[in-house]
């Protein structure tokens, strides 16, 4: 189908993006890759009268290390964040997990703020944030702030930000132990479940984890019944086969689609998140 009709506005800077968003009383949206934003357009499921293209604000894009953190701009490519030295070198699983995202051609668009606003239930970069204890900075009419990215994914595409905010970008700790599995749908190479799991470990012994997962139900989130039957526990091969015997079974409205039943997601929260660990601790 064809979009409504709508004006275009290019944003050269974060301010301007924010003042265009509120002087459109409500009728703008931002896009960045449009990869998310357009075939809702198409479908007129989304009728935005104006659209601010932020996609060449400068330094919204790029990938920096900062006070020890690693910040990613929104509007960063999948593909340059699957192909960054810095994260192959520092957070492995963030550069890894983008390469498994859709194809070549939505890589080379879709950005990493436009996946986490848009808050696809299965997209695959909101569980690495969750599992990471990934920031997420945002910039309103009022200033910034930032949101830790289990407290921004809410629920179906509901995330903690308000109309007139955009995201600047995101910052979390370098980190090895650490691993992303995903089951893929194979048209779209959505994950049908994607579990992505950050061990600390020392001695032989999981100090905590963090393990998240997407796909599975509303929006991204993390499973302490996981986290719980890890923490504390020998890291070898039994300790991660009860820990993935127990994933999901805190998961409630587990998703039911053309794709697959809830009996069988269920069944592969177990199966990718034992999947995940294992990999996770191969690097511990
Ligand atoms: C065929 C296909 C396969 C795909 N496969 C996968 C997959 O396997 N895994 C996966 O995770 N995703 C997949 N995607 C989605 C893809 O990753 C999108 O790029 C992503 O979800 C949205 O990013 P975008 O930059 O294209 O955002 P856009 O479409 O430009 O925007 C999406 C929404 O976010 C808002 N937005 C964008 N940037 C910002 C910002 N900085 N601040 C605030 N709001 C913002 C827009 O206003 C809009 O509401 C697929 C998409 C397609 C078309």
């Amino acid at each position: 189908m064809i979009p409504t009709e709508f004006d275009y506005k290019r944003a050269s800077s974060l301010d301007e993006a924010v003042s265009m968003l509120v002087a459109s009383g409500g009728e703008g949206k931002f896009i960045a890759g449009g990869h998310s934003l357009v075939p809702l357009m198409k479908l007129r499921l989304s009728e935005p009268s104006l659209l601010i293209d932020i996609a060449r604000i400068p330094d919204l894009a790029g990938i920096r290390e900062k006070d020890g953190k690693i910040e990613v701009g929104a509007a960063t490519t999948h593909h340059a964040v699957e192909t960054s030295d810095l994260l192959r070198r520092l957070a492995p699983v963030v550069a890894e997990a983008a390469g498994e995202i859709g194809d070549p051609q939505v890589r080379h668009r879709g950005t990493l703020g436009g996946s986490l606003a848009h808050a696809d239930p299965a997209a695959d970069m909101t569980a690495v944030m969750v599992a990471l204890d990934a920031e997420i900075h945002l910039k309103g009419p009022g200033g910034w702030r930032a949101v830790r990215a289990a407290d921004f994914f809410q629920g179906i595409f509901t995330v903690d930000m308000a109309e007139d905010e955009i995201i600047a970008g995101v910052q979390f700790a370098p980190v090895q132990a650490a691993a992303y599995a995903k089951l893929h749908q194979k048209a779209s190479h959505y994950p049908i479940v994607g579990v992505c799991a950050v061990l600390q470990a020392s001695g032989g012994t999981v100090q905590s984890a963090r393990v998240a997962v997407t796909g599975a139900s509303t929006h991204a989130q993390r499973l302490p019944e996981v986290e719980a039957a890890l923490a504390g526990k020998a890291l070898n091969q039994a300790t991660i086969d009860a820990a993935a015997a127990v994933a999901g079974s805190g998961l409630e409205d587990i998703n039911s689609d053309i794709h697959a039943s809830a009996a069988y997601r269920r069944a592969m929260v177990k199966v990718f998140t034992r999947r995940a660990l294992e990999r996770a601790a191969a690097r511990a």
